[in-house]
C-alpha cells in the first residue's frame, strides 16, 4: 500500500486561489474529484496534506470518503508573520494568534498541526534556507498545545538550525530537512520523528532538461546530493524515513509524483521492496494510522 505523506492539493494546474474562490461548490468537487482519482489511477489510497490557504484540503478530505481514499488535512499551516509560507495558510504574530487559530482548526479538525518554520531552500546561494521563524519556546508552546489534544506535528524545515528547533520541541515529522548535517539525522532517529525528505521537487527538475533553474543547477545537484547521504546515513541507523513527493511544487505532478519519489529512493540504491515498506509502515506512522484499522479497510476496498 502507497502512502504519500506530503501533499499540497491547493497547487495544481486546475484551478488557482482566485479561480478557486469564485467557483461554486460543484466546481471545487469535480477539481478535487480529478485531482483524487490520479492518486487513486497509480494506487494510492492514503495521502497527507501539507496545507492550503483556500480550504481546498479540507473540502479534499470529504470528497476523499466518497472516493474510498485516506486522507488527512491540517486544514491550514501556520506561518510567522512576514515569514514564508503565504499561499499554505495563516500568519500568526505571538502565543495569542497561534491560540486563536488553534482553536478555528480543531473546530475545523485538523487531523495534524502544520508549522512552517523555515523558508525554502534557496537554490542561488547554496546553504541558504532563510530565518527560523519561531524560537524554540514558541515552537513548543505550540507542539505542547497540539499534543494536548492529541494532534501530532507536521513541520516544513530546513538548514540545521530549524531541523534543530523542531526536534528539541518534540515533532512527529519533520518535512524536507534539507541542508542538515549528521547530527540531526542522528538526533532524529534517536527521538523516533519520523523524516519526510522530498526527494523529488529538487530530483525531478535534476532530472529533467529544466530551463526555469538552468543557472541553478548546480547549487540544486549540490543540496540534492547532501540530502541522500543523509538519507542512507537515517536508515542505516534505524532512522524512520517515509516518502513525501511535496506534490504541487513546480516539476511534481498529483499523483505519479510519488512515484517519482521512489525512483529517486531506487537510484539510490534501495531495492523497491524495501521502499515499499518503509513507504507503508513510516507512512501509515506519520499518518498516525492504526495498522490493522489499515488492514481490515484494505480488504473491503
Ligand atoms: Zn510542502
Amino acid at each position: 500500500m502507497l502512502i504519500d505523506t506530503h501533499i499540497h492539493i491547493a497547487l495544481n494546474g486546475l484551478f488557482n486561489r482566485q479561480s478557486w474562490e469564485d467557483a461554486n461548490r460543484e466546481e471545487k468537487v469535480i477539481w478535487i474529484r480529478k485531482i483524487l482519482r490520479k492518486y487513486k489511477s497509480q494506487g494510492i489510497y492514503i495521502l497527507r496534506d501539507g496545507g492550503d490557504g483556500i480550504f481546498a484540503s479540507k473540502l479534499a478530505r470529504e470528497i476523499a470518503k466518497e472516493e474510498n481514499i485516506i486522507y488527512k488535512s491540517p486544514i491550514y499551516a501556520i506561518y510567522k508573520k512576514g515569514h514564508y509560507g503565504t499561499f499554505l495558510g495563516k500568519s500568526i504574530v505571538d502565543r495569542g494568534d497561534f491560540k486563536r487559530e488553534f482553536k478555528i482548526l480543531l473546530e475545523h479538525r485538523l487531523d495534524h498541526l502544520k508549522i512552517i518554520l523555515t523558508g525554502m531552500v534557496n537554490f542561488q546561494k547554496y546553504g541558504e534556507v532563510g530565518e527560523t521563524a519561531f524560537t524554540l519556546d514558541e515552537l513548543k508552546y505550540m507542539v505542547d498545545t497540539a499534543k494536548e489534544h492529541d494532534i501530532p506535528v507536521m513541520v516544513h524545515a530546513n538548514g540545521r538550525d530549524g531541523v534543530g528547533k523542531a526536534i528539541a520541541a518534540g515533532v512527529d515529522t519533520i518535512e524536507h530537512g534539507y541542508l542538515i548535517s549528521k547530527a540531526e539525522v542522528h538526533k532524529m532517529a534517536e527521538k523516533g520523528i519520523i523524516w519526510i525528505p522530498t526527494l523529488a521537487p529538487l530530483g525531478n527538475i535534476l532530472d529533467s532538461n529544466d530551463n526555469r533553474f538552468q543557472k541553478e543547477r548546480e547549487v540544486i545537484q549540490r543540496v540534492y546530493e547532501g540530502q541522500i547521504k543523509n538519507i542512507r546515513n537515517a536508515i542505516a541507523i534505524g532512522g524512520s524515513v517515509a516518502l513525501g513527493s511535496d506534490a504541487g511544487a513546480y516539476k511534481v505532478q498529483h499523483g505519479s509524483g510519488l512515484l517519482d519519489e521512489i525512483h529517486h529512493f531506487e537510484k539510490i540504491g534501495f531495492d523497491r521492496k524495501e521502499i515499499e515498506k518503509m513507504c507503508f509502515e513510516n507512512g501509515a506512522k506519520a499518518l498516525n494510522l492504526d495498522l490493522h484499522i489499515l488492514k481490515s479497510w484494505n480488504k473491503e476496498e
